[in-house]
């Protein structure tokens, strides 16, 4: 793994799961880190913390504007802040809809669009995306999860191209079931969630659910100049779960 040293990153959703795991190791390897989040209390130095809603345009902007003028400019952003939604189509009504779509989807193009204008001054820009397997793997429950993610999928690609020749790359990674606060919610409100937990991690084909600090490394390296040569594609971490094809055990 490379060192971050002299690079600047933003975390959005930094202060748990996923986006917690990813903002301790870049600066665990050198970068100097803000972490924007809805609640920024746990945030710990040497991250910085700033509070920010990314379905509010005017909050991400001070919020990147803040970030950008204390780290002395910005390198990488890791699009992570998401919220769940479980059902069919005929579970959730259209306020909900625009509700997951609005912190999911919008969420990053907000972020993405405070960003951008400081990316384009650095030597080293890059984006990561925390999208899912969701938005290709056809889950049951999950539509309007599946449809969120299935946008931040495009949204990778696309803003990969449009914005290769400035330098910028973008990417996202496809995580599986990590084991997060969020999935603990999950599992907490199963009648037994113990048994719920034994379930989940069996029909993994690792026999587990992937950590945060897994994705977080995934991110990593898409975040470093290790990954220079790629711009516009995925990273499954998901111990297996969508390539392979196993036999029942
Ligand atoms: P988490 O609930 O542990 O952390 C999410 C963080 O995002 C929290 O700190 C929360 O405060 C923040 N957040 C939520 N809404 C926000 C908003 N409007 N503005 C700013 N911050 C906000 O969740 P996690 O499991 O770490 O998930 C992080 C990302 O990973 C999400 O995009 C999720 O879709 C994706 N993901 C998670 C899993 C999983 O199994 N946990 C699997 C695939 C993808």
């Amino acid at each position: 793994m490379t060192d971050f040293e002299g690079l600047k990153a933003l975390v959005t959703g930094g202060a748990s799961g996923i986006g917690r795991a990813t903002a301790e190791l870049l600066a665990a390897r050198g970068a100097q880190v803000a972490v924007l989040d809805l609640d920024p209390s746990s945030v710990e130095k040497p991250l910085r913390g700033y509070r920010a809603d990314v379905t509010d345009d005017t909050s991400v902007r001070e919020a990147v504007a803040a970030a950008v003028t204390d780290l002395g400019g910005l390198d990488i952003v890791v699009n992570n802040a998401g919220i769940g939604a479980q059902g069919t189509v005929e579970d959730n009504a259209d306020e909900e809809w625009q509700r997951v779509f609005d912190v999911n989807v919008l969420g990053m193009v907000r972020t993405a669009r405070a960003a951008l204008p400081h990316l384009r001054n650095s030597a080293h820009a890059v984006i990561v995306n925390t999208c899912s397997i969701a938005a290709t793997a056809g889950l049951p429950q999950r539509a309007l999860y599946s449809a969120t993610k299935g946008a931040v999928y495009s949204l990778t690609l696309a803003m990969a191209a449009d914005h290769v020749r400035e330098g910028v790359r973008v990417n996202c990674v496809n995580p599986g079931t990590v084991d997060t606060p969020w999935v603990g919610r999950l599992l907490d409100s199963a009648a037994d969630s113990a048994a719920e937990r034994t379930a989940l991690e069996s029909r993994q084909p690792t026999g587990r659910l992937v950590s945060a600090a897994e994705v977080a490394g995934a991110i990593a390296y898409l975040a470093s100049p290790l990954s220079g040569a790629t711009t516009g594609t995925s990273l499954a971490v998901d111990g297996g779960m969508q390539g392979l094809r196993l036999r029942p055990a």
